[in-house]
C-alpha cells in the first residue's frame, strides 16, 4: 500500500500501462497511427508492414515499462477470460538473445482450442483455433506481460468466444441506428455506438474462515449454513461506512485498476452484510466487456492481499441479498448524441420515441433471449427470489414517460404537472432520472437517458446480453427503416408506426412492484414468459425465429447458437453435479462426524446420570433428536447419491439438465434443510465448520 501514497496524482498514473490512443499518437510515425485509427473505425485489416511497425512500437513500450512476455488474451465460453503468455525473446548468434515481436505475432495467434468448450463444434483431433487482435480495445501490462485483447476463432471460421458475435452486434445496431438518424435528417453522424456501465457486486469474507468451507473453495457459495440471528433486516449495511480493512481494499482495487484504464468511480456497501459494490464509467460495450473481466479478475487476486476472499457467485448465502451485474446500456452517435436522451426539441424528442419504441418491441418480441442471457445455475438463486427482479422479462418507463407514450397512442394532448404538450410539436419535459428511477424491481427499466438490464448475475460477463440486445434492438430498428424509408410523408409515417407499435407491445410495460404475486399472474395474462430457471429458458434458444434473428445480421449462425445451448446446459449439469458431490463429501466427512461424536457425548453424559440417579430427560431428548436428523440426513445422503448417479446416465444435455433440476437439486435442497436445522442445535465449538454468522461478521 505503501506504493499507493506515491501516487496522489491520479491524472498521472491513470492508464499508465496502457498502450492507449495517446501512447500510439507519440510513438508511431503519423500515416501508421493514421492506418491504426482507421482500422479501429472501419474494421480494415492492418497491412502486414504497418503491423511490424505497430508490434515494434507496443514491444518496446511494453519492455520499458517492465514486460518480458505477451499474451493474445480472449474471452472463451467458459464465462472468464484465457491467456497464454510467450517471451519476447528470439535466439541469436552466439547465444544471445533478441527482444522481437513482429506484425504476425500481435495480429494472429494459435493457441490450442481443443480444452476449450465448443458444445460439439469443434472435434478434438481439428482442434487449431486463432486469435485475432481486437484493436478497438487497448493492449496493456499486468504482471510483466503485453496483454493484447483479441477474438477467439476456429480455423473453420465458427467462433469459439463471447467477444466477437458482440463485436458483430455492435456493428450491426450501428448501421440500423444511422438508418434512423438519416431519416431525421442527421448527415454528420458515420457511426452509433452502444456504451455500457456494468455495475459489480460482491461479497468479501475473510480468508481463515473461507479456507475451512469446503463448499466456498469448490463451488463459491455456502451449500450450507444456518440462517444468522442477523441478517440484513435492519438495513444498516447499505451505503453504510466502510470498515478499514475493505476501504483499504477498495483503494488498492481502484488503484490497480485505474493504472490499466478502468474508470473505476463509485465504491459502496451493499444491501447484505459483508456485500459491496463497484461502477465504473460508462464506455463503448466491448471494452465495457473486457474491463467487467479485468475488475472481477482483480477483485479477486487483491483480496487475497488483505487476507481477504473476493465471492463473485451469484447467491454465497441462502436468505441474504445475492449478488448482481446491473448492465446499463445506451446508444450514442459519433457526433455526440445519446440517442436514448429525450432531448430538448420536439424533432429530438420524436427521435427518442422512436428507439423508445423499437426497444419496448424489441424486448417484448425477444423477451425469452434476454432471460436465457442472464441463466446459469448461480443466478436461477437470485431470479424470481424477491431481491433481484424476477424471471419474467419486462420493461419499466416510469408513469410520466408511459403517459407520454399514452397520449402519443389515443392522439390527445399530454399533461404534465406543469402543462400541456402537444407530442411532436411541442418540446416535451426532460425526464430526469430522479423521476424515473424509482423503481428497484423492475428487470429493465429506463433510468433517464439508458436503460439498466438487472437480470444479470454478479459472476456472469456482459458479452451475451449485450450481444442479444444489439441484435435485438437493430433487427427492429431495420424494420422502423425499411417502413419509413418508403414513406412518402415521414412525419405521418412516423405517427402511424409509433402507434401502432404501442398498440402491439405495450403489454411489455409494467411500472408496478415486480416482486408482487399480482405481477406473476397479471404478466401471464398478458402472454408475457415465466421462465423460472436455466432449464426452462435455455433450450428456447435455438427457436427458428431467434436462428433466423441472429443469421439474418451474421452475428451466430445456426451451429453456433445450438452450440451454445449445448455449452449452457452442460455447464448446469456439470455445477449441480458438482455441488451435490461437494455436500456429499462435506455430510459424510464432516457433518455426520461430528454429530454422531456430540450425540454419543450426550448419550455418555445420559447414561452417567441415570447410573447415579438424576433426571436425564434433556440428554435422552436432545439425543433423540439427533438420532432423528441424523437418520434423515442419512437417507438423504443415500437419495442424494442415486440422483446423482442417474444424472450422470442420462444421454444428452436438456434431459440431463431437466433432471438434475427436478430431482437432483430438490434432494440437495432437502439435505440442506436437515442439515441446517442439525446446525442451530449443534455446539459452536462442535460444528466443523464456520458459521453463517462468522462469514457475514468477521471482516
Ligand atoms: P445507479 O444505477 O446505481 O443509480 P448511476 O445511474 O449513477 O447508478 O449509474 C449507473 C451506471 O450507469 C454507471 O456505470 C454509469 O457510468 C452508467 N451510465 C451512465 N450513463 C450511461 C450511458 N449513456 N450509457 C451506458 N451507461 C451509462
Ligand atoms: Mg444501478
Amino acid at each position: 500500500m505503501s506504493e499507493i501514497s506515491s501516487f496522489s496524482n491520479v491524472p498521472e498514473y491513470f492508464g499508465c500501462n496502457v498502450f492507449s490512443d495517446t501512447v500510439m499518437r507519440d510513438r508511431l510515425p503519423k500515416n501508421i497511427y493514421k492506418a491504426v485509427q482507421r482500422t479501429k473505425q472501419f474494421g480494415i485489416a492492418l497491412d502486414p508492414a504497418v503491423a511490424d511497425v505497430v508490434a515494434n512500437a507496443m514491444k518496446d513500450w511494453a519492455v520499458e515499462h517492465g514486460a518480458t512476455h505477451y499474451t493474445h488474451w480472449f474471452q472463451p465460453m467458459t464465462g472468464v477470460t484465457a491467456e497464454k503468455h510467450d517471451a519476447f525473446l528470439s535466439p541469436s548468434s552466439h547465444g544471445r538473445v533478441l527482444l522481437e515481436f513482429s506484425g504476425k505475432e500481435l495480429v494472429k495467434g494459435e493457441p490450442d482450442a481443443s480444452s476449450f468448450p465448443s458444445g460439439g463444434l469443434r472435434a478434438t483431433f481439428e482442434a487449431r483455433g486463432y486469435t485475432a487482435w481486437d484493436p478497438t480495445s487497448d493492449a496493456f501490462i499486468k504482471d510483466d506481460s503485453l496483454y493484447i485483447p483479441t477474438a477467439f476463432c476456429s480455423y473453420t471460421g465458427e467462433i469459439l468466444d463471447k467477444k466477437t458475435p458482440l463485436l458483430r452486434s455492435m456493428n450491426v445496431v450501428s448501421e440500423q441506428a444511422l438508418r434512423i438518424l438519416r431519416l431525421f435528417g442527421n448527415t454528420h453522424a458515420s457511426h452509433v455506438m452502444c456504451t455500457v456501465g456494468a455495475e459489480q457486486e460482491y461479497f468479501l469474507v475473510d480468508k481463515a474462515d473461507y479456507d475451512k468451507r469446503e463448499d466456498l473453495i469448490i463451488t463459491g457459495r455456502t451449500l450450507f449454513g444456518a440462517k444468522p440471528p442477523k441478517g440484513q433486516e435492519l438495513e444498516d449495511h447499505y451505503f453504510g461506512n466502510i470498515k478499514q480493512r475493505v476501504s483499504d481494499y477498495m483503494k488498492e482495487l481502484d488503484f490497480e485498476l485505474w493504472k490499466l484504464g478502468v474508470y473505476s468511480k463509485t465504491k459502496h456497501n451493499e444491501a447484505a452484510p459483508a456485500q459491496h459494490e463497484l461502477a465504473p464509467v460508462f464506455t463503448t460495450s466491448n471494452i465495457a466487456a473486457d474491463h467487467n473481466q479485468l475488475t472481477m479478475e482483480l477483485m479477486k487476486k487483491i483480496a487475497r492481499k488483505h487476507g481477504l476472499i473476493c465471492l463473485l457467485h451469484e447467491k454465497p448465502f441462502e436468505g441474504i441479498n445475492g449478488s448482481g451485474k446491473h448492465n446499463n446500456w445506451s446508444l450514442t452517435s459519433n457526433d455526440g448524441q445519446n440517442l436514448l436522451d429525450p432531448g430538448a426539441t420536439p424533432q429530438d424528442n420524436m427521435q427518442f420515441l422512436t428507439f423508445l419504441c423499437a426497444i419496448l418491441k424489441g424486448v417484448h418480441e425477444y423477451a425469452p433471449l434476454l432471460r436465457l442471457s442472464a441463466a446459469s445455475a448461480g443466478n436461477d438463486h437470485r431470479l424470481g427470489g424477491n431481491e433481484a427482479p424476477p424471471a419474467i422479462v419486462s420493461v419499466f418507463i416510469g408513469s410520466e414517460l408511459e403517459a407520454v407514450i399514452e397520449a402519443l397512442e389515443s392522439g390527445k394532448k399530454y399533461v404534465s404537472n406543469t402543462a400541456e404538450f402537444d407530442i411532436g410539436v411541442d418540446a416535451l419535459p426532460n425526464f430526469k432520472k430522479d423521476t424515473t428511477d424509482r423503481n428497484r424491481t423492475s428487470p429493465f427499466a429506463f433510468t433517464g437517458n439508458k436503460f439498466e438490464f438487472r437480470m444479470l448475475g454478479s459472476a456472469d460477463s456482459i458479452s451475451c446480453t449485450n450481444t442479444i440486445l444489439n441484435t435485438i434492438v437493430a433487427e427492429e430498428l431495420r424494420q422502423f427503416a425499411d417502413e419509413l424509408e418508403q414513406a412518402e410523408d415521414f412525419d405521418k409515417a412516423l405517427k402511424k408506426l409509433l402507434v401502432r407499435t404501442i398498440r402491439e407491445h405495450k403489454q411489455i410495460i409494467f411500472n408496478g412492484n415486480g416482486y408482487s404475486d399480482e405481477w406473476i399472474a397479471e404478466a401471464e395474462k398478458r402472454g408475457l414468459p415465466n421462465l423460472v430457471s436455466t432449464v426452462d429458458c435455455v433450450p428456447l434458444y435455438t427457436r427458428d425465429e431467434y436462428v433466423a434473428l441472429f443469421e439474418r445480421f451474421k452475428v451466430y449462425s445456426r451451429v453456433e447458437i445450438e452450440s451454445r445451448t449445448e455449452i449452457l446446459l452442460e455447464n448446469y449439469v456439470k455445477v449441480i453435479t458438482i455441488e451435490a458431490l461437494t455436500m456429499l463429501d462435506m455430510t459424510r466427512k464432516q457433518i455426520l462426524p461430528a454429530a454422531l461424536r456430540y450425540s454419543k457425548e450426550l448419550c455418555d453424559t445420559a447414561l452417567v446420570k441415570q447410573q447415579i440417579g438424576l433426571d436425564n430427560a434433556l440428554e435422552v431428548g436432545l439425543a433423540s433428536r439427533f438420532s432423528a436428523l441424523t437418520a434423515s440426513i442419512s437417507e438423504n445422503i443415500q437419495l442424494l447419491d442415486d440422483k446423482v448417479t442417474a444424472a450422470q446416465s442420462i444421454s444428452g444435455n436438456e434431459a440431463a439438465a431437466k433432471f438434475c433440476r427436478s430431482d437432483v437439486f430438490s434432494v440437495m435442497q432437502q439435505l440442506r434443510k436437515v442439515v441446517d436445522e442439525l446446525e442451530t442445535i449443534m455446539p459452536a465449538k462442535d460444528w466443523p465448520m464456520p458459521s453463517y454468522t462468522d462469514l457475514l461478521f468477521n471482516v
